[in-house]
């Protein structure tokens, strides 16, 4: 018997990319724990992850190509060989690409983070095809635009150094849940006498723990930020030295506070006045002064707005002088990516494929041809990504699907609600059985991820697939031959030492500990753009302001509850449901209401409800929980809608228009009505 221990990184979408390592016994992998030579792992994982093992050889793993034989939705494949699986798909792919390659659409987000099984060779491959291009808007776009038009990226404080802030706000984000190691942190923090506010629609595991929950409305985010410079202009708690030499817009930006008194920020948040005018004080008198931000609170209309909005703050207080001040929502661009090297943009040839907007897949695929639009989508290859499960207004993505002359292909583990709808069904490795490497958005180290073990059953690797299918397309250029430790070079070329990777598994980048401490802000201007010309020129407003909902609070008496869709503890967006271990700990698909209006509805906790809008309906059963606020349910995801009580899941209610900024997707910006069944 050998033993042996490989290192790696956390594939899954979570700030934390931890390292981590994985006991093999001669073949087979036993043991998947946290490095605790990574300082941020610490030695730790979340629970999900500590599970790898299970989900790796988890009963229901596709181990061999699958090709369709019933109608599309219902699941039901005979095996086929590679050969024929690849060969097949060439074939299709051809005859739509002599027609208008951009028919053929790539689907794919954060199944895997790493650059290289994430769009290493699939781009590669899709360029040289022509297909269409894909905007992976679905998680972070209005957030993300909204960072580069304030700080010039996405950019932010080290995580490291929240372990020495005095005061800590939790801007929209379950740390518990969904961004654990930076919670040890905050814990770190509190234990040294840090405050901790948790500033969330719902009272999460994370409010709980906080020294203060402000519960807001969903979508009024923006609104308590600027009643939070109003109170800092009305004492005089700004750093006005920062201010003239390190931002723009000052002045315009003060006018627009001074119309935010808490008083009216209260009626349109729904919390005490009391409450903003005592976190503007905390946030105005302590240094230093620390949030922590998360993608939650951008999914509404005005998102990129009330992220510019929070992002302002520590400017004004001129918290950016303290490596522990500051803000954080995404560290992911101050990595040196590479990726012109990578995705190799060339191969386009000069060509410029129509773009299409993964939010709206659900409409796009159920357009005809048009001057606008271009080709019909004809062919769908979807990679790293459960679309049926996890885009806006399912009803819609599933009757796209159901085209009988759309040919899909799903690169997969197991069979997803996606898988049901392909023509084949390719196994992908997991993260134990082949190379990658990774950036974080939570924290600024790189990360390499070796092969522990041999691909399971007859899965091949993201890289391995569009590797075979470029050859049988014809592709013959050098680079779709590089393998995968040469694209994992290739990655950061010499800007990080590839050997240090090899050697201890991750290598952490030299950057400064307080980034903006002198300003620098990587903005046109150089400055922290409260002001920018940008948006302006775009015909937006030039200075964050409150976007109410496309779907305010009381304005639909037919759907007078506003639902939000924040991820069940034990699942990673729609991963892991399978893994009956975290499914059981989840039990099923639940809504949570507050008491009051679980009450007038005559529903009780463990009651089938009804939850539905003009989009669509959803049962699954209610908990009636001081977690909801009143007038705001949550829909806790992503559950497969196999998995659910009747085939769907909350997306069927979420709609499909797009953010203010980065064309984002608006699950946060939804009404509902539920009634008992
Ligand atoms: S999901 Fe997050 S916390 Fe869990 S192991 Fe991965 S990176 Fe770490």
């Amino acid at each position: 018997m050998q033993e042996r221990t490989v290192r790696g990184a956390c594939p899954h979408d979570c700030p934390d990319t931890c390292s981590l390592v994985t006991t093999v016994i001669d073949t087979k992998a036993v043991r998947v724990a946290g490095n605790p030579a990574h300082r941020h792992t610490d030695g730790a994982l979340c629970t999900k992850v500590s599970r790898y093992t299970e989900r790796t050889y988890h009963p229901e793993r596709i181990l061999h190509p699958l090709r369709r034989v019933g109608p599309k939705g219902s699941g039901q494949f005979e095996p086929v060989d590679w050969d024929t699986a690849l060969s097949d798909i060439a074939r299709r792919l051809k005859d739509i690409a002599a027609r208008d390659p951009q028919a053929i659409q790539p689907y794919s987000y954060a199944g895997t983070m790493g650059l290289v099984q994430g769009e290493g060779m699939a781009a590669r491959f899709f360029h040289r095809l022509g297909a269409a291009h894909l905007d992976r808007t679905i998680c972070a776009a209005a957030g993300g635009e909204a960072l580069v038009q304030t700080l010039g990226g996405k950019l932010g404080m080290k995580v490291e150094f929240f372990a020495e802030a005095k005061l800590i706000v939790i801007w929209g984000s379950n740390s518990i849940a969904s961004n654990l190691h930076f919670w040890r942190l905050a814990q770190q923090a509190k234990r040294d006498g840090a405050r901790l506010v948790c500033i969330d629609p719902r009272r999460s595991e994370t409010a709980d723990k906080c020294h203060e929950h402000i519960a807001l409305r969903p979508g009024t985010d923006a609104v308590l930020a600027l009643a939070l410079m109003h109170e800092l202009i009305a004492n005089d708690w700004l750093d006005h030295d920062y201010i003239a030499q390190h931002t723009l817009g000052w002045d315009a930006l003060r006018e627009r506070a001074l119309q935010w008194p808490p008083e009216r920020a209260a009626e349109v948040c729904g919390v005490p006045v009391q409450q903003i005018v005592d976190l503007a004080r905390a946030y105005g008198t302590t240094k230093p002064a620390a949030i922590r931000l998360n993608y939650g609170m951008q999914r509404v209309r005005g998102g990129g707005n009330a992220v510019r909005a929070v992002a302002c703050l520590p400017a004004l207080v001129g918290a950016w002088r303290h490596r522990a001040g500051g803000f954080l929502l995404s560290a992911s661009g101050h990595f040196p990516v590479d990726r012109a090297a990578l995705h190799r943009p060339d191969l386009l040839a000069g060509r410029t494929p129509r773009t299409v907007n993964m939010s709206t897949i659900g409409d796009d695929l159920l357009r005809e041809a048009s001057p606008g639009f271009g080709p019909k989508i004809e062919a769908l290859i979807v990679y790293n990504s459960n679309p049926v499960a996890v885009a806006p207004e399912s009803g819609r993505v599933v009757k796209g699907f159901e085209r009988e002359d759309l040919f899909t292909v799903v690169l997969e583990h197991f069979q997803t609600d996606t898988a049901d709808y392909a023509d084949y069904i390719l196994p992908a490795t997991t993260q134990l059985e082949h190379w990658d490497i990774h950036t974080s958005y939570g924290h600024t180290d790189v990360l390499l991820n070796r092969p522990a073990i041999a691909p399971v059953g007859q899965s091949r690797s993201n890289t391995d697939i569009f590797r075979a299918l470029a050859a049988r397309m014809g592709f013959d250029e050098p680079c779709f031959a590089d393998d995968d430790e040469t694209l994992c070079r290739t990655a950061f070329g010499s800007a990080v030492s590839f050997d240090q990777l090899l050697e201890h598994g991750f290598a952490t980048l030299p950057l400064p500990e307080a980034p903006f401490a002198q300003g620098g802000f990587a903005t046109a201007s150089g400055r922290c753009e409260f002001f920018s010309a940008a948006l302006d020129a775009q015909g937006q407003d030039g200075l964050p302001d409150h976007l109410p909902n496309f779907e305010t609070a009381g304005s639909d008496p037919r759907h007078p509850l506003a639902m939000i869709s924040p991820p069940a503890r034990n699942f990673l967006n729609s991963s892991f449901v399978n893994v009956t271990s975290l499914r059981d700990i989840e039990g099923e698909p639940l809504l949570e209401i507050h008491a009051t209006d679980a009450e007038v509805r005559g529903i009780h906790s463990g009651d089938v409800v009804r939850i539905f809008n003009s989009r669509g309906e959803y049962r699954c059963k209610a908990k009636v929980s001081a977690r909801a606020r009143p007038g705001v349910v949550n829909g806790l995801g992503i559950w497969w809608r196999k998995l659910g009580l009747d085939g769907t899941n909350v997306n069927q209610l979420t709609s499909q228009r797009l953010t203010d900024m980065g064309r984002g997707p608006v699950f946060y910006d939804c009404l509902v009505e539920v009634e008992r069944t």
